[in-house]
């Protein structure tokens, strides 16, 4: 895959949970081929991987149940390009602060998440990001239910933060937390950029992680 060439690229998105339709339809008007992963065999010879927002604790039991997990882990440790949004992103964090009992993520990010740190659904909000790294305008950005992340590993790129006071109980309400973070072929948003027309997101991973 040449940098900066998007068409053409295939991308499948996990689809046994989640808001995948979202994501195909912003893919597939970015130019990519997508297609949907249920079983080990649909990875076969993507170029990228989407995992959507939805419940990260359904999305682990169905994996493991079905059997992909052990596959999406071996793709991702592969250095498979995924970008992970909201329960993606917590699928991606090695670890998870407080899961349900028993929930794993399939990891690789080395990051530490909190699930539903921003409240519940009824404290949803949206916001303009500066994301430099990803857009020249700010990204239109919606919270439902999100993670934040609360320790990021050395070799993660903090793309974006929101400020600690946006979290439901903060320590340090002056602080800043990562929102969006990058570490090599692997990426992660808090937020839903496939539910707002904002496709900077998007658009960064197939020309910037995929390559
Ligand atoms: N709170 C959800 C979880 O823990 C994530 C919410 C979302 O993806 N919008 O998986």
């Amino acid at each position: 895959m040449t940098s900066g060439h998007t068409t053409g690229s295939l991308v499948g998105v996990f689809a046994l949970q989640g808001d995948v339709a979202e994501h195909v339809r912003v893919l597939t008007a970015l130019g990519a081929r997508v297609r949907p992963v249920r079983s080990a065999t649909d990875l076969a010879g993507l170029d990228g991987l989407v995992i959507p927002g939805g419940e990260s604790s359904v999305m682990d039991k169905l994996s493991r149940l079905l059997g992909v997990a052990p596959a999406i882990r071996q793709a991702i440790s592969a250095g498979l390009p995924v970008y992970g949004t909201c329960a993606g992103m917590i699928m991606l964090a090695e670890s998870i602060a407080n899961p349900i009992a028993g929930q794993q993520s399939f990891g690789g990010l080395d990051i530490t998440v909190q699930r539903n740190a921003f409240g519940g659904q009824v404290e949803s909000f949206e916001t303009a990001l500066e994301v430099p790294a990803v857009s020249g305008d700010p990204v239109h950005a919606v919270f439902i239910r999100a993670p934040a992340v609360l320790r990021a590993g050395p070799d993660v790129q903090v793309l974006a933060s929101v400020p600690a006071s946006c979290l439901d109980d903060p320590d340090d309400p002056d602080g800043g937390v990562p929102v969006a973070v990058r570490q090599d072929r692997l990426l992660a948003t808090s937020f839903h950029p496939e539910v707002t027309g904002d496709w900077s997101f998007h658009r960064y991973f197939l020309e910037h992680v995929i390559r």
